[in-house]
C-alpha cells in the first residue's frame, strides 16, 4: 500500500507507484483524507486524477484511506507501506512514522524507495505555487493533472502556456 496526499499527484509520485507495481504483485494507492491539511483537491478529485494516471498499470488500485494507516493496511491485508523517499529533509519523518507504525503493527513493514533523480526535489505544494502564479507545470505533473490545475487556479485559462505557445 502507498499512501499519501497526492494534493496533487506528482511525476515524483508516479515514479514511486510504477516502481511499486515492479516489486509487488499488487500496489494500493491510498489517498489519505488528513484533517490537519487542507487539500486543494477533493478526495474524489485527488482520486480520480490518481485513476487515470494508473491506467496503464494493471496491478495498481487506487482506494480512500479511512482512519488509522495502519489498521486500513491490516483491513485490505497489505505485506507493507511504502514511502517515497526523496532529499535528507524527508528522513525524519519517515523515520518517526515507520517506527510508530511498526509499534502498532510489527507484522508491516515500511518500505522506502527512492525517486529518480530528476524528481527528487519535486513536491505537491512547490508545483501549487508555481501553477497558482501561472507558470507551466507540464514538466512536473501529468497532463491531466496540469490541465486540472489550470482549472483550478485559472478557470478562464490565462496565465498558463498551451502547448503551441513558443514564449
Ligand atoms: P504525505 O502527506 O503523506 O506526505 P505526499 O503526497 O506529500 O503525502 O507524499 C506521499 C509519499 O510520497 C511520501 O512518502 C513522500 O515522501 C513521497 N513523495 C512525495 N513527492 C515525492 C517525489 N517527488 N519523489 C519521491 N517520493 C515522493
Amino acid at each position: 500500500m502507498y499512501p499519501g496526499s497526492f494534493d496533487p499527484p506528482t511525476l515524483g509520485h508516479l515514479d514511486v507507484i510504477t516502481r511499486s507495481a515492479q516489486l509487488f504483485d499488487e500496489v494500493i494507492v491510498a489517498v489519505a483524507i488528513n484533517s490537519q491539511k487542507r487539500p486543494l483537491f477533493t478526495l474524489q478529485e485527488r482520486t480520480e486524477m490518481l485513476e487515470q494516471c494508473c491506467q496503464h498499470l494493471p496491478n495498481v488500485r487506487v482506494l480512500a484511506l479511512e482512519g488509522l494507516l495502519v489498521a486500513f493496511a491490516q483491513q485490505i491485508g497489505a505485506c507493507a507501506i511504502v514511502r517515497g523517499l526523496r532529499a535528507v529533509s524527508d528522513f525524519e519523518y519517515e523515520f518517526q512514522m515507520a517506527t510508530m507504525n511498526r509499534q502498532l503493527a510489527p507484522e508491516i513493514d515500511t518500505c522506502f524507495l527512492m525517486t529518480h533523480q530528476q524528481y527528487a526535489f519535486l513536491s505537491s505544494s512547490m508545483v501549487k505555487e508555481v501553477a497558482r502564479l501561472g507558470g507551466d507545470v507540464r514538466a512536473f505533473v501529468p497532463e491531466v493533472v496540469a490541465q486540472r490545475l489550470s482549472q483550478k487556479f485559472h478557470p478562464k485559462g490565462a496565465g498558463v502556456p498551451s502547448p503551441t505557445d513558443e514564449s
